[in-house]
């Protein structure tokens, strides 16, 4: 690849973007991740594990025509590589990577161009809040904050300066739905230039894939369940339109938000296990929701029944996902809890290997609470967020261990008085 004012630049990202749809035979999504065929990226020794190209530089041949790489922030043959393998999982025509979930998003909002519009959810990622914030009152943008939990709240605030409907879901902390199918319907019948934008951070592709549902962007946070070790930060964007995919490579070349390659390295390695993850998280994550719906707390998981989108999202997603909360009714209480736990780890983030457990307490006294902290305490109090909220994130550690960890410290909290389990 290379820079974007020479000459070979055209052609090589069209041989780029077809690469990713050789592949010959579709297999399962477990299958999908670890088997990688068909990058279109050359290497000598025949490596079986795609090796770190730690350089800035690529030397020449020719004086006058650049090769395939020629400089990293361009182009590097393991960010390639990762990304290729990236755009079959996602179902994508073409995958970029970055340097994290944040310059993803950022990416994809400089499509959008002053005095158009964007729709938004109202109980949004707080990063993705504080840079919305920030786009729209640097490009004089509006931003539609909506609940996109109803579809018909998105259609009244569609109208034909709409360039983006961002949706996430399940949201965070708040496990609630969004219906990918119906809005991106709606959008196609009245804005046909305006597009969906999917945050699929909670799912990752294994477990749903918002390309195939009818939106034409999906970013995730490669920084969670990509990853699944939190030991690295980045941002994987897909896209259908080749055209739009050119787009937001101009911005990765001309800016250098493309993820190193080390980091490159280590993503791929994780996406290797994400199934094996995912599987075991999401069982695990079931068996904690039914205990703490036995102990009578008020649990949002859309792997239980109990949950009122219990179907919608089935129809998504083939599976629940490992990230849950609850409601104890008692602020200082479920402090206790969080602090009583030793397997839990407190941190924000999710998708980690080790379980995770956090107080979704966010008011302007605590303003360091983590995540949702760029939420001011008047919207969040607009949207409902309750100060109790305790969201698990599961791990891979034995079940039985994370129960019995989580009921002593509900025992120490003065919840339940003796052992269930
Ligand atoms: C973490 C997260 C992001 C931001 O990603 P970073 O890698 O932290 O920049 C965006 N959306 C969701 C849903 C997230 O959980």
């Amino acid at each position: 690849m290379s820079e974007p004012d020479s000459p070979t630049t055209t052609a090589l990202s069209s041989a780029l973007s077809s690469i990713t749809l050789e592949a010959k035979k579709k297999y399962r999504p477990a299958t999908e991740c670890v088997f990688v065929e068909n990058t279109g990226v050359q290497d000598n020794y025949n490596a079986s594990s795609m090796p770190i190209y730690q350089t800035a530089t690529f030397k020449q041949t020719n004086a006058s025509e650049m090769g395939e790489y020629d400089y990293s922030r361009s182009g590097n043959p393991t960010r390639t590589f990762v990304e290729s393998h990236l755009a079959k999982l996602m179902k994508a025509e073409r995958a970029l990577v970055t340097s994290s979930g944040m310059t993803a998003l950022d990416i994809i909002l400089r499509l959008v161009k002053s005095e158009q519009e964007i729709v938004a959810g109202d109980d949004i990622y707080g990063g993705t809040n504080r840079l919305l914030t920030f786009f729209k009152t640097q490009n004089n943008v509006m931003v539609h904050h909506v609940d996109t939990t109803d579809p018909r709240c998105v259609d009244q605030v569609l109208n034909e300066k709409t360039r983006l409907v961002l949706l996430e879901t399940p949201t965070n902390p708040l496990i609630k739905i969004v219906d990918i199918i119906e809005i991106c319907k709606m959008v196609r019948a009245k804005c046909p230039d305006c597009l969906v934008v999917v945050d699929n951070t909670m799912m990752s592709p294994y477990l749903q894939n918002p390309l195939e549902l009818g939106a034409d962007i999906v970013y995730h946070s490669g920084t969670k369940y990509l990853s699944g070790h939190h030991d690295l930060m980045c941002g994987v964007v897909g896209v259908k339109n080749a055209e739009l995919g050119k787009q937001m490579y101009f911005v990765v070349n001309a800016t250098g938000v493309g993820l190193a390659p080390f980091d490159c390295f280590l993503l791929m390695r994780g996406i290797k296990t994400l199934s094996v993850r995912i599987e075991r998280q999401q069982e695990s994550a079931m068996k904690i929701a039914q205990f703490l719906e036995g102990v009578g707390f008020k649990v949002r998981y859309p792997g239980l029944k109990s949950h009122p989108q219990y179907d919608l999202h089935h129809k998504m997603a083939r599976g629940s996902g490992a990230v849950l909360s609850f409601e104890t009714g008692d602020v200082i209480k479920s402090e206790a809890i969080v602090e009583s736990t030793r397997l839990w780890l407190i941190s924000v983030s999710f998708g980690c290997v080790n379980s995770l457990i956090r107080l979704q307490i966010i008011n302007t006294s605590m303003p360091c609470k983590m995540s949702h902290a760029s939420i001011p305490e008047k919207v969040r109090k607009e949207r409902n967020l309750p100060e109790d909220l305790i969201r698990l994130c599961v791990g891979i550690e034995d079940v039985d261990d994370l129960l019995e960890d989580l009921e002593n410290a509900l025992i120490s909290a003065g919840f339940i008085t003796n052992k269930q389990l």
